[in-house]
């Protein structure tokens, strides 16, 4: 595989993870519409390309890292978009999470092309994407997998293919759905305690080793505490996955009752207008219920 690879999306997330990329030694050509970002890459060793298309016309493989559905049809099927540029065998790796659906209709484009896709949205929040050890998952062809993994596991602790594509964004939507529920429990909780007269950093001092212990109580109960809801990760991006989740479970009759409510406390901390902020302000929504 190619020691060149393009890389679209340099934000909270696709900055740290081109970073490590250039690390293990790729040569990297970027591109985003924010050109701070993209003067740091360059900084830091890469190329930088004006448009989506010019980084495909330069790499075999393309990585994207954008916010959402509609950002990746632009940026792949669009105007100077992905597709325009690239040579029949390349491969797009989508890292962003989408609606599955979207990631099939997207690869069905790239395959009248003669294009490959993959769908590998990843897991772990901004330190692990620093760290090198977020969690990919990943839809596609088990062959174009196999190419890519080298790839994305310079950038990844575990990198799991969990079937054709669109999986990986289904597998997405079921993690989202683990953050949500847990972030909701863990805000309950804290809340609860505080409101009890039991100071809640000694309450999650006690409980983190026992079986309510997890990644998300560690990473997000101190930020609840400390009062710091710098993202991280938006609500606005939890909102727009939760959308993803209901879309996809309407559509295959499986009826989610936890993740509607905790979808509708996001909805309500955005008419609050915390939206831009991390989703630990789910607090917050707990919060104004118990007048504290
Ligand atoms: P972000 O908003 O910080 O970054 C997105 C980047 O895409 C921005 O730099 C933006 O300028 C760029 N972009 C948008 N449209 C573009 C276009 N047309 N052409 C070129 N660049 C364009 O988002 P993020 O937090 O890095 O998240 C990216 C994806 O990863 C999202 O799908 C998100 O749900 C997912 N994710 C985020 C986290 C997290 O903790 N932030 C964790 C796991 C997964």
């Amino acid at each position: 595989m190619s020691k060149k690879i393009g890389f679209i999306g340099l934000g909270i997330m696709g900055k740290p993870m081109a970073k490590n990329l250039l690390e293990a030694g790729y040569e990297l050509v970027v591109c985003d519409i924010v050109k701070a970002a993209v003067d740091e890459l360059a900084k830091a060793g890469a190329k930088s390309a004006a448009t989506p298309k010019e980084v495909a016309e330069q790499t075999g493989i393309i990585l994207t890292m954008l916010p959402n559905s509609p950002h990746v049809k632009t940026v792949i099927l669009g105007e100077d978009g992905v597709i325009e540029g690239a040579k029949r065998g390349a491969i797009v790796a989508d890292m962003s999470s989408i609606a599955p659906l979207v990631s099939r209709e997207v690869a069905q484009k790239l395959a009248e092309k003669g294009v490959e896709m993959l769908d590998a949205p990843v897991s772990g929040g901004e330190p692990k994407a620093i760290d090198g050890t977020i969690s990919v998952m990943v839809g596609g062809k088990k062959e174009i997998f196999e190419r890519c993994y080298p790839i994305l596991k310079a950038m990844a602790g575990s990198v799991v293919h969990t079937g054709d594509i669109g999986a990986g964004n289904i597998t997405k939507i079921a993690n989202q759905i683990i953050v949500a529920l847990n972030i909701a429990a863990v805000s309950e909780a804290l809340v609860l305690a505080s409101k009890a007269g039991v100071d809640p950093e000694l309450v999650y001092q006690a409980i983190r080793g026992g079986l309510a212990g997890s990644t998300v109580l560690d990473a997000k109960a101190p930020m609840m505490m400390d009062r710091n809801f710098k993202p991280g990760f938006r609500i606005n991006l939890h909102i727009k996955d939760l959308n993803n989740v209901l879309e996809t479970s309407h559509g295959v009759g499986v009826p989610l009752p936890l993740t509607a409510a905790v979808m509708e406390m996001m909805q309500s901390l955005k008419v609050d207008g915390f939206e831009m902020e991390d989703h630990s302000s789910l607090v917050k929504y707990y919060e104004k219920l118990a007048k504290v």
